[in-house]
């Protein structure tokens, strides 16, 4: 899903994905024609929208786009910070990749996507950071000694 999508660090969609127009506006038009909804499959009341809710809306165009995938992740967490627990304002939080981009870890991929606070997401990315920086100085995984 979504692997023509171009990602730039920290997630951000650098081009607007071919998929979106390939692939997403097939399965839309599909969705339309079956009057089922594109990301869920209930059945939709009309042929106007491929999207039974604001919330597969936002699932489904965050296959293709970091803006809408940050959106359903917020609501998926309900506004609450997966590392501390506490409740804020969408605009006091960030949507973090749990395993880094630099790190081989998904853009897109709800699995991969977490709400954090502010403060949780700073201290996070340094830790990880810090962790890159290790074992470029010769940690476990740049041991010259190991034959793996
Ligand atoms: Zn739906
Ligand atoms: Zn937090």
């Amino acid at each position: 899903m979504g692997a023509s999508v171009e990602v730039g660090p920290n997630g951000r969609i650098l081009a607007l994905s071919a998929a979106w127009f390939g692939d997403g506006a097939r399965r839309r038009a599909e969705a339309r024609r079956t009057a089922r909804c594109v990301e869920c499959d209930r059945a939709l009341p009309s042929h106007r929208t491929p999207y039974c809710s604001r919330k597969c809306q936002w699932r489904f165009h965050g296959h293709y786009f970091w803006d809408s995938a940050r959106s359903y992740v917020m609501l998926r967490d309900r506004y609450t910070c997966r590392l501390c627990g506490s409740r804020r304002r969408a605009r006091e939080l960030d949507v973090d990749h749990i395993v880094e981009i630099a790190d081989g870890g998904a853009a897109l991929e709800y699995s991969n996507l977490q709400t954090v606070c502010r403060g949780c997401h700073r201290a996070k990315t340094a830790a990880a950071r810090s962790a890159r920086a290790a074992r470029g100085r010769g940690g476990p995984d740049a041991d010259p000694m190991d034959p793996f």
